[in-house]
Parts: C-alpha cells; sequence; structure tokens
C-alpha cells in the first residue's frame, strides 16, 4: 500500500510542480493536505512515513477515530496536523478542538462563536478559515460572496478565533470555465479582505482546489489544496463516501 500511495503522491507532486511552473509560483507556496476520507488509518501512517503531515478529514468522527487511533501525540514531531475540510455541526466543535489544527470549513456566525466559546474555555486559539460558496449552488455549505466581507469582519472579533484565510469548493456543473470563475471570485475576495487588513498578517491561506481541479486552484492562487482521491488510486475504497456537496445519499 505504501508504495502505491508513494506513487501516486509523486505523481500528484509532479502535477503541483508543473501548475506552480505555469503560475509563476514555487511549489513551496503550495501546501497538500491529503484527504483521508476514503481510506483507512493505515494509509495515513504511511503518507506520515512519506512526509506529508498535512491530514484531512471531512467528518469529526473519523477524524477523532484516526486522530486516536494513531500512536503520535500533540507535540511529537511526526504527528500529523489535523485539517476538517467538511461541514462541522456545532455541538461536535468541543470534540474537535484539541485535534485539529486548521478547521477550513467556518461559514456561520454562530459556528464561529461556538468555537470562541469552547476555545475560551480550553485557553486556545484556534485557526479557522472562512468557507464561501463562490457558485451559489445550493447544495453546498459555505457562506454567500455577498455575506463573506461581513461575516469576516465580524470573526475577527473574536479574541479566541483566528481567521487564517478562505476556503471553496468548485462548482459541480459548468466544467472547467464555471470552475475557474468560482476560484477566480474566490480570490478577489480574499484580496479585498487583504486590502481591508482582516485578520492581519495572519490571513494569507486561500483553500482551493481537489484532485479534479487542484491546477486551476494553484493557477488562481491557492496556498493549501485538499487532495484526497489522486492519492489513493489503486488502493481499495474502504470507507467510501461522496464530496459533501454531493447530493445527500
Ligand atoms: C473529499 C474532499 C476533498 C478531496 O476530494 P478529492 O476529489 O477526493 O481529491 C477536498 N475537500 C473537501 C471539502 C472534501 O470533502
Amino acid at each position: 500500500m505504501k508504495q502505491v500511495i508513494a506513487d501516486n503522491l509523486a505523481r500528484v507532486q509532479e502535477r503541483i510542480a508543473t501548475a506552480c511552473g505555469r503560475a509563476g509560483r514555487s511549489p513551496a507556496e503550495v501546501r497538500l493536505v491529503a484527504v483521508t476520507k476514503y481510506v483507512g488509518v493505515d494509509a495515513v501512517a504511511a503518507l506520515l512515513q512519506l512526509g506529508v503531515h498535512d491530514i484531512g478529514e471531512s467528518r469529526v468522527q473519523e477524524l477523532i477515530r484516526k486522530a486516536t487511533g494513531l500512536p503520535h501525540r500533540a507535540g511529537d514531531p511526526q504527528a500529523p496536523r489535523w485539517h476538517l475540510v467538511g461541514h462541522l455541526q456545532r455541538n461536535k466543535v468541543k470534540a474537535v478542538l484539541p485535534l485539529a489544527a486548521l478547521i477550513h470549513s467556518v461559514d456561520s456566525l454562530r459556528l464561529a462563536e461556538e468555537i470562541e466559546t469552547q476555545s475560551e474555555r480550553a485557553e486556545v486559539v484556534t485557526p479557522v478559515l472562512l468557507e464561501v460558496n463562490p457558485s451559489g449552488e445550493a447544495s453546498k455549505f459555505g457562506v454567500s460572496v455577498p455575506a463573506a466581507l461581513p461575516l469576516a469582519e465580524q470573526i475577527v472579533t473574536l479574541p479566541h478565533v483566528s481567521l487564517r484565510g478562505l476556503m471553496a469548493m468548485g462548482p459541480l456543473a459548468g466544467g472547467e470555465a464555471a470552475t475557474r470563475r468560482a476560484f477566480e471570485r474566490v480570490r478577489e475576495l480574499y484580496d479585498e479582505m487583504r486590502a481591508e487588513g482582516i485578520g492581519g498578517a495572519d490571513f494569507r491561506e486561500l483553500s482551493l482546489g481537489m484532485s479534479g481541479d487542484f491546477e486551476l486552484g494553484i493557477e488562481t492562487g491557492a496556498t493549501i489544496v485538499r487532495i484526497g482521491s489522486a492519492l489513493f488510486e489503486g488502493l481499495p475504497q474502504t470507507h467510501a463516501e461522496p464530496h459533501e456537496h454531493e447530493p445527500a445519499r
């Protein structure tokens, strides 16, 4: 299994380098988050051995299951940095806080306020991204483009929440042109927020792109790409699960 993942990883890294080359960017500017929702904890262990330490999960329960199934504890340099990339319910905030290095999916003030309350109790400051829904597709999470700036302005008033940037998914329909437009809209919003000084110097992450569209993400300025299936091709899917924005089963 490790060899299959190593080969896939090499291909993904090459594609990242090529996209960076086209965009005149350095691959060092783009962080790969390996989304492991399709595979088991052994695949996470293999990724860690291959030097990939940013690991993403879309569900809190699965993140906790995998994090507690690994031998690494907080502070261990070999420990994964967990990214929660999927929708977060308020009643799961408390459980995920001690584990997640970055929450990509804050899309409401109520959720941000719950993260504030729990972070204050735990005496931590929690890094988050604001999830934007640039295409307006109803099946997706994320705040609308017009509502994003006012929401960001409210989130940055919360002392135990640190707004680090924006996350978005491309639209399901419309192909590459629609994805490019959606990503560019998010990039404009990101530039606008930076120009206004929202989040200060720590506001510098743009989480754009998955297996099918990460090159477009990189061309649009992504600092984080969230890649699952392209890393695990050829492995049995132990945890098959659709993308969150696909119709409910
Ligand atoms: C599953 C998922 C990914 C990874 O998707 P792939 O197409 O498998 O690369 C990225 N981001 C989110 C929010 C996801 O749910």
